[in-house]
């Protein structure tokens, strides 16, 4: 350890530190560009430039390892002149478009600008210009006037991505950033670069000019494409998505998520294909039905079939809330043994960085709290067979398009009652007696289990017709800070769609069942309360960082060689 002076505060700090860390890690924050927690250390900005007593120069902090009784000052008048001067000699060529710039609100350059410029330019030459809309690739459009040079996003390409794909080309004040020739900027996790850049250089080519980042509220959730659980934020403006962006945990994704889990997860919550209301087929054809007609026709059709007439498949894409009160459902109220969901593997399609193999967000979670067929159940292969061969009659199905594979279809379409649970409509909804629309993971309280066992929140960020957002009080906080703007939202929202976990707890009801459920939370006590491996687990404890299964094993987040 050593023991070094910051601003006249005494540390203890570890020994290998540079000085950056050992102040951040103390809550003292000096400005930087080109700096970045999980990237190499390239000291170009010059930013982070303090004052080391007995160096005879300034030294820049993010390089600089402690000392033990190192004096270190990062706002005396010197090391303040020192940043005046590198923020004026950045601003210099700067086009200052702040007003149709997307990073606006959220732009180091900008909030660095307010804090330690000094307020006006001395410039009065003409800047040098350069290409404005450079499309890097699929997902990140350059604006090559705004670049600082800070090679933050080269760094990513290299080190993190392992795709080396970013360079720069000529000198002094004509450096460009680009792509090597011939490459365009593919990985597949190109759009971190638009994340970690500090200025509006690089930007979503999906995203460009939808919103100012102050006019979204911003949600910590978990991506549902794989089972890595990435952390993210959903970022909605009126009550539809607009973006989503990684969130920081150590234990998951560090900075990081991939651009298919960024972009094609939150489509399924703006499709035109949403089913908004509960749709029962009828002689006249299908008709929109209340949730009253819906259910207890549902409860009804699954009271004349015999025990082993039914199965039930639940889904890797539900959360732990849902799963545990679907088989509940089956066990308890249906007592069939039939009980399972599909696995979603793809193989051969996971990397060494974050994407999993496994297409579901929850696969581990869906085992955990019970929804298998046990020793002597049918699983998923033996319930179609059922279905073939006439033994099983009746299939309550969720979240899962098994229709899609059009030998599935033509068996499904055997059945004397299907009933499914969706959110989209698909070649599934479009063979059921009944479709009762189910809330995505954007529109509900719950937790996912990722691959390492982690059990991680969900939270909703857009609102349909249900109350389950209202009755939850982490949402009732949200709902205080956000106060006009959800009365808007909710009056707004048409979709009715509501969690698995509420909609089977309805049906139960009307069976027999007692699940007495108000809220995701309350379900999830109850999995606490009888899944040992949840056992002393609540939504406060989870937090944000989520909390591993007893059983859970940590791996560690693999890194490219
Ligand atoms: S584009 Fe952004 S991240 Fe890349 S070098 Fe320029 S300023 Fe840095
Ligand atoms: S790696 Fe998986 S969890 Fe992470 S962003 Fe991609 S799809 Fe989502």
């Amino acid at each position: 350890m050593a023991t070094i002076t910051i601003d006249g505060n005494v540390f203890e700090v570890e020994n290998n530190l540079t000085i950056i860390q050992a102040a951040r890690n103390n809550g003292i924050d000096i400005p930087h560009f080109c700096w970045h927690p999980q990237l190499s250390v390239a000291g170009n900005c010059r930013m982070c430039l303090v004052e080391v007593e007995k160096m005879p120069k300034l030294v820049i902090a993010c390089s600089t390892q402690v000392a033990n009784g190192m004096i270190v000052h990062t706002k005396n008048p010197r090391v303040i002149q020192a940043r005046q001067a590198v923020m004026e000699f950045l601003l210099i060529n700067h086009p200052l478009d702040c007003p149709i710039c997307d990073e606006a609100g959220e732009c180091k350059l900008q909030d660095y600008a307010y804090a330690h410029s000094i307020g006006y330019s001395r410039f009065e030459e003409e800047k040098v210009h350069k290409p404005k809309r450079v499309e890097l690739g699929a997902h990140v459009m350059l604006d090559t006037e705004r670049c600082i040079m800070c090679s933050r996003c080269v760094r990513f390409c290299d080190e993190i991505a392992g795709k080396p794909q970013l360079t720069f080309t000529q000198r002094g004040d004509h450096v460009e950033l680009t792509t090597f020739p011939g490459e365009k900027l593919d990985n597949p996790y190109s759009m971190n670069v638009i994340d970690i850049c500090p200025v509006g250089a690089l930007t979503s080519r999906d995203f460009r000019f939808k919103a100012r980042v102050w006019e979204m509220s911003a949600t910590e959730t978990i991506c549902p494409g794989c089972a890595r659980g990435c952390n993210m934020n959903t970022w909605v403006r009126n009550n539809e998505i607009l973006r989503q962006t990684p969130r920081y945990n150590p234990d998951v994704n560090q900075s990081w998520m991939c651009d298919w889990g960024r972009l094609e997860t939150l489509r399924q919550v703006n499709s035109d294909a949403r089913i908004r209301g509960p749709l029962m087929k009828k002689d006249t054809g299908v008709v929109e039905v209340g949730w009253d007609e819906a259910v207890v026709r549902v409860s009804s059709e699954l009271k004349s079939f015999r025990k082993g007439e039914i199965a039930v498949l639940g889904s890797a894409f539900d959360t732990n809330e849902d799963n545990y009160a679907l088989q509940r459902f089956a066990r308890e109220v249906l007592q069939t043994r039939n009980l399972d969901f599909k696995r979603h593997e793809a193989p051969g399609q996971e990397d060494r960085l974050l994407i999993s193999s496994d297409r579901t967000p929850n696969t581990r979670g869906a085992v955990e709290v019970g929804l298998h067929p046990g020793e002597h159940g049918a699983n998923v292969e033996a319930i179609v067979r059922g279905i073939r061969e006439g033994s099983i009659k009746s299939l309550l199905l969720v979240d899962d398009n098994l229709a899609a594979d059009a030998a599935i279809a033509q068996i499904l379409s055997r059945l004397e009652f299907l009933v499914v649970l969706a959110s989209v409509e698909n070649e599934t909804t479009r063979l059921a007696d009944i479709v009762l629309p189910t809330s995505t993971y954007a529109e509900k309280n719950g937790t996912f289990t990722n691959l390492q066992g982690r059990v991680q929140r969900i939270r909703p960020s857009v609102a349909t017709l249900d109350q389950d957002r209202a009755l939850d009080g982490f949402a009732m906080s949200r709902l205080d800070k956000l106060g006009s703007q959800f009365d808007r939202w909710a009056k707004g929202a048409k979709r009715d769609a509501r969690p698995t976990w509420r909609i089977i707890a309805g049906i139960a009801l009307l069976m027999g069942g007692r699940f007495k459920y108000q809220t995701a939370e309350d379900v999830f006590a109850d999995i606490a309360s009888h899944v040992d491996a949840f056992s002393g687990m609540s939504y406060r404890r989870i937090g944000n960082k989520g909390m591993l299964l007893k059983s859970g094993k940590e791996m560690r987040v693999h890194q490219p060689a």
